[in-house]
């Protein structure tokens, strides 16, 4: 299809950026190619509608079809998660924490969660984020091996007793123990937040273990396995939502997290939500409903062991072994090579990965000891195991002689191959 953009300086910049999708393996763990469905609804004319509040419940007049989208998106989220309540507006997974934080939580009131080092997320209590300066913030780390340590993770819910704790990482290749982290947060009588920006499409397809029912809250990005635009979705359970009336002071607030959550997102922290988004996710959403997509989520998770496999036998060292997702740290220590350079090394050859610290990492963030690399894209492309195995391969080889030219011409070369072989959106043309 041809897209016009009567512009010859974006539209080819937007054509560039699509060859460079086209012509790289995509390996950021937090990447993924929506479908067409899912980009023609994003390029909607619900764009040009205001409609603050929610629906049935607007600011403005002529949302009757916007209600309809918004419904379609939050039925959809509903089943597809098994939970009561969905607020599908926020614009993005940060702007859902801070909502879900804001629900919950008043200014100055500690919150705890993974330290950023570690595998954690910004918006869990960084120092330099929103939710450490507006908020008191406690950080957890991982064990030695890159492993959680609920141990500490409990007793410094103990000592701090913080209002919310947070599960979910960026860089975590591993499961959480959804009921003891539940266990641990009740018992200081916390929020548990369960962010599962990163796995949302595992969850979904049902072939990773679900936080609902353990945690109080649940926010997700839209974006990432879960193959919708970019945007997000807060869930959890309780009775039904009254966005326009605040709770009165007998309301339990934990039975009534619908309503606060709402609040928090309109009129708490946002205006006008993204209706071409909601369209979009809408469109997602139906999508992940779909026995394909539980497939696809399997291949990811199919191809993560393939690749982690291949590159243990090619001798790199993963933090804690292996993958239980869709995502695997790999550590640099002994190859004689920083994370930036690798990043830029894997970047020249056609592999877009990105560099990440390690548990208890010697060297500094902006150039830390490990790589990052997940499997959601390229499995979108279509790719298996047997390709896995390859690039498996020639991210060993590359990592292991980042100096060789003659090595990086001809590893350039195999992955011109594999990215011919997986068309991506064949059709499209921006001019
Ligand atoms: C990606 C991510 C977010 C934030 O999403 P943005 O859309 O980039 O703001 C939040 N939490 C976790 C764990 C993430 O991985």
């Amino acid at each position: 299809m041809q897209i016009s953009i009567p512009d010859p300086k974006l539209a080819q910049s937007l054509q560039k950026e699509l060859e460079r999708q086209r012509q790289t393996l995509e390996m950021i763990p937090s990447e993924n190619f929506v479908s067409p469905a899912v980009l023609n609804a994003l390029g909607s004319v619900g764009t040009n509608k205001y409609s603050e509040g929610y629906p049935g419940q607007r600011y403005y007049g002529g949302n009757q079809f916007i209600d309809e989208i918004e419904n379609l998106a939050r039925e959809r989220a509903k089943k597809l998660f098994s939970v009561d309540h969905v607020n599908v507006q926020p614009y993005s997974g940060s702007p859902a924490n801070q909502a879900a934080i804001f629900a919950v939580a008043n200014p100055g009131e500690t919150i705890m969660g993974m330290h950023l080092f570690y595998g954690g997320h910004l918006t869990h209590g960084w120092n330099v984020n929103f939710s450490a300066r507006y908020y008191k913030s406690v950080q957890y780390t991982t064990k030695k091996d890159g492993w959680l340590n609920y141990e500490q993770i409990e007793s410094l819910a103990k000592k701090h007793r913080p209002k919310v704790i947070f599960c979910g990482a960026t860089a975590y290749p591993r499961l959480y123990d959804y009921p003891l982290l539940a266990k641990i947060a009740h018992s200081v009588d916390a929020y548990f937040i369960a962010d599962i920006a990163h796995e949302a499409g595992l969850i979904a397809a049902k072939i990773i273990p679900s936080p609902v029912g353990h945690a109080d809250i649940i926010t997700t990005t839209t974006h990432k396995t879960l193959r919708g635009p970019r945007g997000a979705m807060i869930m959890c359970n309780g009775k039904e939502s009254h966005p326009l009336k605040p709770l009165s002071e007998n309301e339990n607030p934990r039975k009534n997290l619908p309503t606060l959550i709402d609040r928090a997102v309109f009129p708490g922290l946002q205006g006008g939500p993204h209706n071409h988004t909601t369209a979009a996710i809408a469109m997602a959403l139906e999508e992940a409903l779909k026995p394909e997509f539980k497939t696809y989520a399997e291949q990811i998770l199919k191809n993560a062991k393939a690749l982690a496999q291949n590159l243990i036998d090619e001798g790199l060292e993963l933090v804690t072994g292996g993958t239980d997702n869709h995502l695997m740290l790999v550590k640099l220590t002994n190859l004689g090579i920083g994370g930036k350079q690798a990043e830029t090394v894997l970047n020249e050859v056609g592999i877009t990965a990105n560099k990440n610290t390690i548990p208890f990492d010697e060297r500094k963030p902006y150039d830390p000891s490990g790589i990052r690399l997940g499997t959601p894209a390229l499995t979108s492309r279509g790719f298996k195991e047997d390709e896995m195995k390859i690039i498996g391969k020639l991210i060993a080889k590359i990592l292991k002689n980042h100096e060789s030219e003659t090595i990086k011409q001809e590893i350039k070369k195999s992955v011109k191959e594999l990215t011919g072989k997986y068309p991506l959106y064949p059709e499209l043309e921006y001019n």
